[in-house]
This record gives C-alpha cells, sequence and structure tokens, in this order.
C-alpha cells in the first residue's frame, strides 16, 4: 500500500474523542453521550494494557464501565513466586487498577491456560452482561496465537448473542449490546485491520499508572516489554489520526453496515 492509499484507509476510519453508546458513529461524536462499556479480557493484563484507555476515557468522558477477566492470568508467574500467590497479585492489582480509573473489577474463576469455550462459559457471561447491561463491550480480537484469547473471543460472541435473545430464559431479562470492538493485543495480531481511533490523551497518564500496578507491566515476569510497546503503540496509533495518543480499535464486521438515504 502506497503513502497515499494508507492516508485514504486510515481517514475512512472512525476517529473518536469516545465511543458513543447508541447513537451511529460518526466522524464528530463528541457530543454524543459515552456509552457505558464492558472489557472481557482472557487475562486481567489484557484488559488493562490494551482495553484500559478505552474503559478509562469512556468514564472521564461520561460513561461507565468495567472490566472482567475470565481468569487471573496466575500460570504467568514468574519462578520465584508460586502460582496461586501470583494469582492473587493479579487480582489486587486489577482492583487498584481500576479503582484509579473509577471502574469495577469483576473475575471469573476459570484456570489460566484452561479457560473453556462451551454453553457453560458462554451462558456465564451472558449473564453478566444481562446483569450490567453495557452498551459497547471491547474483548480479544479473534486472530491470536493464544488458546485463552481465542476462546475469550468465542465465548463473548455467544454470550453478546444469547444475552440478546429474548426467548432465552435466564435469571435476568434479555439486553441487546449496541456495539463490539476488538482491542489491538501484540498476542492477536494475525489480521488485526483497525478502523476506530479514540484519543485518550486526557486519560493518558493514569492509565498508565493503572498499568504500572503490575509486575508484568513493570518487566518483572518475563522478556517482553509491556511498558514500552504499548505506550509506543499509543503514540504510533496518534500519529496516524492526529492525536497525541491514541488507541485503535477493530469494530465488529456486523456493525460497519451504514444505512444511508444518500452519500
Ligand atoms: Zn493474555
Amino acid at each position: 500500500m502506497n503513502r497515499r492509499s494508507f492516508a485514504q484507509s486510515v481517514g475512512s476510519a472512525a476517529i473518536l474523542s469516545a465511543i458513543p453508546g447508541s447513537s451511529a458513529l460518526t466522524q464528530d461524536a463528541a457530543a454524543s453521550k459515552a456509552g457505558k462499556v464492558m472489557v472481557i479480557a482472557a487475562h486481567p493484563g489484557d484488559g488493562m494494557f490494551t482495553m484500559g484507555a478505552v474503559l478509562a476515557k469512556q468514564i472521564e468522558h461520561g460513561g461507565a464501565g468495567g472490566l472482567r477477566s475470565l481468569s487471573l492470568g496466575e500460570r504467568g508467574a514468574p519462578k520465584n513466586i508460586p502460582v496461586l500467590e501470583y494469582g492473587a497479585m493479579q487480582r489486587t492489582a486489577t482492583e487498584n487498577a481500576t479503582r484509579l480509573l473509577g471502574a469495577e473489577a469483576l473475575f471469573f474463576d476459570y484456570p489460566d491456560a484452561e479457560i473453556p469455550f462451551n454453553e457453560e462459559s458462554s451462558l456465564r457471561v451472558c449473564d453478566a452482561i444481562r446483569e450490567r447491561q453495557p452498551e459497547i463491550v471491547v474483548t480479544h480480537w479473534s486472530g491470536s496465537w493464544h488458546k485463552d484469547h481465542q476462546n475469550c473471543h468465542l465465548i463473548v460472541r455467544d454470550a453478546i448473542f444469547y444475552a440478546a435473545l429474548e426467548t432465552l430464559a435466564r435469571s435476568r431479562p434479555a439486553h441487546a449490546v449496541s456495539k463490539i470492538f476488538y482491542a489491538e493485543n501484540w498476542e492477536d495480531a494475525a489480521n488485526f485491520v483497525p478502523d476506530t481511533y479514540i484519543d485518550i490523551e486526557p486519560v493518558y497518564e493514569k492509565w498508565l499508572q493503572a498499568c504500572d500496578f503490575y509486575p508484568m507491566w513493570r518487566g518483572q515476569t518475563g522478556f517482553f516489554r509491556y511498558n514500552d510497546y504499548y505506550s509506543s503503540l499509543s503514540i504510533m496509533r496518534g500519529c496516524l489520526c492526529g492525536f497525541r495518543h491514541a488507541v485503535a480499535l477493530m469494530s465488529d464486521t456486523n456493525q460497519r453496515t451504514q444505512r444511508l438515504q444518500s452519500l
């Protein structure tokens, strides 16, 4: 792709200050009320590093939201920390990070590396969606090498379908999620094509502070430089859309259809 066509492709993306709740996506959605968002991740670090800035921005823009992690990510423990102890550290880090952002943190109890994609897990997430009634859900993209991330994507897709199904009787009434977005994650990079850019400058420093609660962010658990990667990524994405720092999301195929009277 040459420079002109790349600029044109970015130019056709939605450039947003925050994700509006139920109104149509436009190039200028600043006046729209920020929607209530639920971010659903396989592991707490994914939730905060790849979706936390959007969560913070929605809240800062008058919306609300929370982070759901399907596991504690406990098997990412470094050699000198027992797995269970590391899981508790991950939980505490997430509680501190979400408190800083004004969001809630909730956890499912699936074992890290063994998150199942089945009816039970899909219905549990369905129930969480019906309980909290988010307008927007952000989760993993499917193009991941990590089985937990792949399963999280599939679970959330089915959960959103079940949550909206009026004839599916659960303890709470049906709830339709208006928009689904997929987060940019170094482990989910296959065929990830962003089309929505969010200005995160007003919450950038707060989001960095939230991420810093995690030992993983500080490079204490492995080789990957989470801090450098995700802070640099926000600058790179900002360059492409005219913001100082930005998060790029990929919208679900089904919500890209525009229904217009004329162009
Ligand atoms: Zn993960």
